[in-house]
């Protein structure tokens, strides 16, 4: 079937979580919008930590108190520099209630996030959803038409791009991108054990990169994201249970006790891919098609809700038009900042951590040092997670505030 006539239509290509969250996000405003992509293979055992802003959002789709009940909240998030080198970090510890939070945010399954959104997706009656490939791509300055594997076409004012790494619809767009694969994997799985986690998330920075805990439900089991070379992964996975417990617990310095292995590994190869523009020819990137870094600190998927909560406010200013040139150079704007920030750091810390030279190591120690010496510096930065322009917004709370007295 075509649809005729682009104005004010959305089509949102890909149905990762970014294609799901944005589609649900449009029709939620009252935007006619195509969903296409294949139903998801439900096969993620991965877990996202998702920030107090990114749940705002999923509330706001009616998605936060389905999940709840099986996420754990993130109290505290621990940086430990177990790199064994000469120079070293400190311990870094943030705590939400430093910056006056309860949570910085709750760490959620995949296998729960997804059939969630999935749920809410096909309930929305504004959603239609073409459950195959988009094959082609015909861009204009004024509409978008694209070819679904299935034969039939749709125009669109405006196309989400959230069709991953490889995004066809950024190349089509003329939005090329670098990619850079690094020389590591990450181990995904998730583990028992004796000590209760407290709610706390621990990052330990080797030599081959984060190896990070993250609490699960109930206290006494967590989530692992073990990035190590990829030959390394394939070795760790194929170990039997107990082998593969006591590595862990001896890597976690058995903070939390004896460790049981669940079943369940799995293995994602890590890349960077960086873009300088995120929006042109009606396509708006989102998620993974604008940005890819290592899993460190939590961003990914955060940032991808950023997209999303950002190309909607625009397109409600351009609501007749939401792909129009202006709407998208307003878009691009907006977002370049925030991503190219956070990528840029991410692949700092990323590559100073695999580095052997000196000064990478001591400006990352000296970095983390000051952050774990200094609480205002510390609250700037968590706040800066949390909420782009909110470490800077209280700075200036701070200063106008003590002016006065
Ligand atoms: C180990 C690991 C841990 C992570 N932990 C966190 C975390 O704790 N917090 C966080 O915020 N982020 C985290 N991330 C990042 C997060 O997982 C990603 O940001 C997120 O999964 C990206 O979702 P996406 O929808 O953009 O892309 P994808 O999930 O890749 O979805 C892209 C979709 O597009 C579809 N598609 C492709 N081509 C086409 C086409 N031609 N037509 C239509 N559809 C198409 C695909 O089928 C797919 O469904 C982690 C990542 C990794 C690897």
């Amino acid at each position: 079937m075509d649809i005729p006539g682009p104005s004010g239509k959305i089509l949102v290509a890909g149905s990762g979580p970014a294609g799901l969250i944005a589609a649900l996000g449009f029709a939620h405003e009252g935007f006619a919008v195509v969903l296409a992509g294949p139903e998801p293979s439900g096969k993620d055992n991965r877990t996202t930590a998702l920030m107090n802003p990114a749940l705002v959002m999923l509330d706001r789709l009616g998605v936060l108190d389905r999940i709840r009940p099986d996420c754990a909240p993130l109290k505290v998030m621990r940086i430990i520099d177990a790199t064994g080198r000469l120079i070293r970090s400190p311990i870094v510890i943030f705590r939400a209630s430093e910056i006056g939070e309860d949570q910085f945010g709750l760490n959620v399954p995949n296998a729960v996030l997804l059939p969630a959104l999935l749920s809410a997706v096909k309930k929305h009656d504004g959603i239609d959803w073409r459950r195959t490939l988009v094959s082609g791509w015909d861009l204009g300055t004024d509409k978008a038409v694209a070819t679904l594997a299935d034969g039939s076409t749709v125009e669109a004012s405006l196309v989400v791009a959230a069709d991953g790494r490889a995004s066809p619809a950024r190349e089509a767009a003329g939005l090329h991108a670098r990619t850079r694969a690094y020389p590591q994997s990450a181990l995904v799985l998730n583990f028992a054990h004796h000590s209760d986690h407290a709610f706390t998330s621990t990052e330990f920075h080797t030599e081959t990169g984060p190896f990070t805990q993250v609490p699960l439900p109930g206290g006494h089991r967590s989530s692992l994201v073990w990035v190590v070379k990829p030959e390394t992964a394939e070795q760790l996975a194929t170990l039997d249970d107990a082998t593969l417990s006591a590595h862990i617990e001896e890597r976690m310095q058995s903070m939390l006790g004896r460790v049981t292995v669940e079943a369940g590994r799995q293995i994602y190869p890590l890349a960077a891919v960086s873009s300088l523009r995120f929006a042109r020819n009606r396509v708006a990137l989102v998620g993974e098609a604008a940005h890819v870094f290592p899993p460190i600190g939590a961003q990914g998927l955060n940032l991808g809700i950023r997209d999303i909560v950002d190309l909607l406010e625009t397109a409600l200013k351009n609501r007749h038009d939401p792909g129009a040139p202006q709407a998208l150079t307003t878009y691009d704007l907006k977002r370049k900042p925030d991503i190219l920030a956070r990528s840029s750091a991410v692949n700092l810390l990323n590559r100073s951590l695999l580095s052997d030279l000196l000064p990478a190591q001591m400006a990352r120690s000296a970095g983390l040092g000051m952050l774990g010496a200094f609480s205002p510096l510390r609250a700037f930065f968590m706040r800066e997670g949390l909420r782009p322009g909110s470490g800077f917004a209280a700075l200036a709370g701070d200063l106008g505030h003590s002016r006065q007295k």
